[in-house]
């Protein structure tokens, strides 16, 4: 093994070259001559400023020493492994596991490089935090579109509920809210021993209003009655559109003769109304029913319009009352 030996030249440059070592080529005192791209970045150095500096500066003073005295010393002492402590003012004090290899151009200081571990932790790091951005932004957009999905369906299903219990013309209720809330006021008023009063109401000759004027004129005073009746009534009564222009009128709570007042006092305030495209009066006919606490609803609306067929026969634009039980 001579100066020239090439193979040892390609070693030494392949330990200096490498990313993974904190390799130096000192000469006798201990002055780095070369250097792995490690060195400057654990010493916290430009890459020239490494050169022609001894290492035992970075050292620990014991360190120093022992670094000096083995590069002085025998073989023996040279191959084997040794710890040293450096201060990098990148990581603190390090321990370096090393140890010296004798080369035609000097001496070959080989330690870990203890900064390749913590890069590539690092690295790993980063490619971690990457991919938990990721996977976060991933989640609040499927977090966002499934809010978006569940207001669209809340939204969905008040609008089906809206539909299934409303009157689409006059934004009533209709025959099936209507037969609901029946049955539910007639078992409260049975608990309550509270009676129900049900005025059923129908146009006058509301055909003549089509015939004279069209359908869409029609439909205008029929939204315009409804609309009086539901602005004439209680926040816990009910106004349901239960046929064509048929009207049924819940008033929980309500004694007969009271009914009739209500139901007397609506009637002037349809014949009074003032109607857009419409210049005729519009009249509706009256027929109040009664159930007293614990009744039976299931005839209460045959009584209601009989007695409205009574206000009929009678001359319209009238309220009667069913008769009274034999
Ligand atoms: P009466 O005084 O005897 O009740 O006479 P009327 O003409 O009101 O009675 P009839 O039952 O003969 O006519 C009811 C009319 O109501 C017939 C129908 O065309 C009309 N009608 C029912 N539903 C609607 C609706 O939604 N819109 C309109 N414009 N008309 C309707
Ligand atoms: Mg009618
Ligand atoms: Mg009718």
């Amino acid at each position: 093994m001579g100066p020239e030996d090439p193979s040892l030249n390609r070693l030494a440059d392949f330990l200096l070259g490498s990313d993974l070592l904190f390799c130096a080529l000192l000469d006798r005192e201990g002055i780095i001559r070369a250097h792995s791209p490690g060195v400057p970045r654990l010493l916290h150095l430009a890459g020239d400023d490494c050169r022609n500096r001894p290492l035992a500066i970075h050292l620990t003073e014991a360190d120093g020493a022992q670094l000096r005295r083995r590069l002085a010393g025998g073989d023996d002492e040279r191959d084997e492994e040794f710890l040293l402590n450096l201060h990098s003012p990148l990581q603190g004090p390090t321990t370096l596991r090393c140890c010296l290899v004798r080369h035609p151009r000097g001496v070959l200081f080989v330690a870990e490089n203890p900064a390749a571990k913590t890069a590539a932790l690092a690295d790993e790091l980063l490619q971690l935090n990457n991919q938990l951005a990721v996977l976060s932004r991933e989640n609040t957009r499927k977090n966002r579109e499934l809010q978006e999905r569940n207001r669209q369906l809340l939204e969905a299903y008040r609008t089906i509920q809206e539909l299934a219990l409303k009157d689409p013309l006059t934004g009533a209720a209709n025959r099936r809210a209507f037969n609901e809330r029946l049955r539910f006021e007639a078992e409260r008023g049975a608990r309550m021993k509270s009676p129900l009063v049900l005025a059923m109401l129908d146009l006058d000759h509301f055909k003549r209003v089509n015939d004279d004027y069209g359908h869409e004129v029609g439909d205008q005073v029929l939204i315009a009655v409804t609309a009086a009746l539901m602005r004439g009534v209680r926040p816990y009564d009910l106004v349901a559109r239960v046929g064509g222009e048929e009207i049924a009128l819940l008033l929980p709570g309500t004694e007969l003769d009271k009914g009739v007042e209500i139901a007397e006092r609506l009637r002037r305030e349809v014949a009074e109304l003032a109607i857009d495209g419409y210049p005729k009066q519009i009249t509706a006919s009256f027929g109040v029913a009664l159930l007293p606490p614990g009744g039976n609803p299931d005839r209460l609306m045959s009584r209601a319009d009989a007695a409205l067929y009574l206000a009929k026969d009678g001359g319209r634009n009238r309220v009667e009352r069913e008769s009274p039980p034999q």
